[in-house]
């Protein structure tokens, strides 16, 4: 795959392609002071970024498409250069829930169309606005659903995914890795037990190599694997270091070294809902 930071789209069997890295933009609300997602995205686009990853449910969808309109109106970049991916919540899996919720992205966005629309996570919650929705007890109000698939996958040098990789390939499936640098170590939905994927020593010594940092070894490793990355960083130093991996490759044996540290340990675990009847994590991909 010959991928160039101006040209690094790939192809979708449905004829449209993809940008193989994206802007992640989930940050804990409580965390992230206002206006810090919408600079992000205008200084990831004038980077080189056409792909963000963003979501209703992140709360700051509405500065993603400010970014994205202002972009567009100071001529940088067209409607058509950019690759939008949204969220469907599982508060609204419900058929007729569905539209009236990309529909509300669309208004927040200020934006006619989405280039990419999925379903966040296969385990429904009870209908409703409420997005978490509990009953007087504290417990968490489930819903029955029908997904037979979760459309989107972790993975990065500790959870491989080699699995669904071959799967996806036989089949001409594009994987997204979300939490391509292992997550921001939110406790309360991550697994922290395993130290930081950045400090990995064998990332950290290609990169000295390479005169990359780890975090461009772990992007780069998927990139190569043909595996989308949406990176989140709100830091314009991060944000370009984690589009400058275009110039630089890792070598076979590098690649199957990096393969060799997976842990199969999925960060993302969601422990939380896994009384959920769908918690997806007990199948083995
Ligand atoms: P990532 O693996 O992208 O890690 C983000 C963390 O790494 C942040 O704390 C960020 O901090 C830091 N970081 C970014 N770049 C660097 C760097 N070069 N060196 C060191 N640290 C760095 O985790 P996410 O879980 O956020 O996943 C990425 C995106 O995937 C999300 O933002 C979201 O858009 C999507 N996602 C989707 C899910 C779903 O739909 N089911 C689930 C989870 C994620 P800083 O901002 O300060 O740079």
């Amino acid at each position: 795959m010959d991928l160039t930071a101006a040209n690094h789209r790939i192809p979708l069997s449905d004829g449209n392609s993809i940008p193989i890295i994206g802007l992640g933009t989930y940050s804990e609300p409580k965390l992230t002071s206002k206006g810090s997602c919408k600079t992000s995205v205008k200084m990831a686009i004038d980077v080189g970024y056409q792909h963000i990853d963003g979501a209703y449910i992140y709360r700051n969808e509405d500065e993603v498409g400010e970014a994205i309109r202002e972009k567009i109106a100071e001529g940088r970049v067209k409607r058509e250069d950019i690759f939008y991916c949204g969220k469907l919540w599982a508060t609204h899996f419900e058929p007729e829930r569905v539209r009236p919720y990309l529909e509300k992205t669309l208004k927040t966005l200020q934006l006619d169309y989405v280039d990419l629309y999925i379903i966040e996570m296969p385990m429904a919650f009870k209908p409703g606005d409420e997005f978490y929705p509990k009953d007087k007890y504290g417990n968490w109000l489930y819903h029955n659903s029908n997904l037979c698939a979760t459309w989107e996958v972790e993975c990065h040098p500790y959870f491989t995914q080699r699995k669904l990789l071959e799967f996806c390939q036989q089949h001409d499936i594009v994987i997204v890795a979300y939490s391509p640098l292992g997550t921001a170590r939110n406790p309360l939905w991550v697994n922290v037990s395993f130290p930081p994927l950045l400090n990995d020593e064998l990332l950290n010594s290609l990169g000295e190599k390479y005169n990359k940092t780890a975090a461009q070894v772990a992007l780069r490793f998927n990139i190569q694997r043909g595996i989308v990355v949406i990176p989140k960083s709100f830091n314009p130093k991060r944000i370009k270091e984690n589009f400058q991996v275009f110039d630089f490759s890792l070598t076979e044996e590098e690649m199957k070294s990096i393969e060799a540290l997976n842990k199969d340990v999925r960060l993302v675990d969601l422990l939380l809902w896994s009384d959920h009847p769908e918690y997806p994590f007990y199948d083995e991909y």
